[in-house]
Parts: C-alpha cells; sequence; structure tokens
C-alpha cells in the first residue's frame, strides 16, 4: 500500500469526522439575531451632571443590521441578556459556516492529492509497460 496514500486517506477521513461535527453543531432551532450589542457613552446634556467632568453615560444598544438599513436600537435592560444570546450564537454560527466552507476546500484539496499520487502511479506503470514492450518488440 501507498504509504503517502494512506495518510492522505487518513486526513480526508479526519477531516470528514470535522466535518460531520460541524455539521450536526449547525442544526439548531434557536433563534439568531444578526445583530451586535454595544456600550455607547454619551453626555446628557445636564450643566452639572458627572458626565460634564468626563464621567459619561452607559447605555447598551444594539445595533441591528437585518431589514435593509442598519438601524440602533436601545433595548430594556431585562431584554439585555436574551439578546446577548441570541447574538452572540449568530456570531457562532456564522462562524461555524466560514470552518465548514474551509474543510470542504481542505477536503477537495486532500481528493485531489489522492488522485495525483495516483495519476503518477498510472504513469509510471505505463512507463514500465512501454519500456518492457519496447525492449520486445520494436516498431
Ligand atoms: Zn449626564
Amino acid at each position: 500500500m501507498n504509504k503517502e496514500l494512506s495518510q492522505l486517506r487518513s486526513k480526508l477521513n479526519q477531516t470528514q469526522q470535522q466535518v460531520q461535527t460541524l455539521l450536526e453543531d449547525l442544526q439548531g432551532r434557536s433563534p439568531l439575531l444578526p445583530a451586535s450589542l454595544y456600550q455607547l457613552q454619551r453626555k446628557c446634556g445636564k450643566p452639572n451632571c458627572r458626565c460634564t467632568k468626563g464621567q459619561l453615560h452607559q447605555t447598551t444598544v444594539l445595533s441591528y443590521r437585518g431589514q435593509q438599513k442598519k438601524q440602533t436600537i436601545t433595548p430594556p435592560q431585562e431584554q439585555i441578556e436574551s439578546l446577548k444570546k441570541v447574538t452572540d450564537e449568530y456570531r457562532r454560527v456564522r462562524k461555524a459556516r466560514a470552518q465548514l466552507v474551509r474543510l470542504q476546500r481542505q477536503l477537495l484539496d486532500i481528493v485531489d492529492q489522492m488522485q495525483a499520487v495516483r495519476v503518477a502511479q498510472g504513469e509510471r506503470d505505463l512507463e514500465k509497460s512501454r519500456s518492457a514492450s519496447s525492449r520486445s518488440t520494436r516498431r
């Protein structure tokens, strides 16, 4: 058995396992939101407020890039936890999808390498048989 081929074959199996795990992970059912939470710091405008001395007010806002145009929403405090969940999950599945693309390219790459090894083998065999037959039968 060709050593290079068996190495490639185990690499192929490993990658296939990774794809399988990733696909299982990508079959979640929880809602996703293409948005991100971030802290906004601002001055309120009251003349004697602490924010005039540099202690800015912090608000958690949701930057939502869903329907057509981007919007910034200020969610009520009690929704922030669940919004964090759906936005984090969105980022996580997008990352997983990118990983799937990478693994699929890797699979194709391994398949190409395996084929190249086999083609090289086929060409060596052809060369051998041609030199053998040219020794016995002259054209
Ligand atoms: Zn203020």
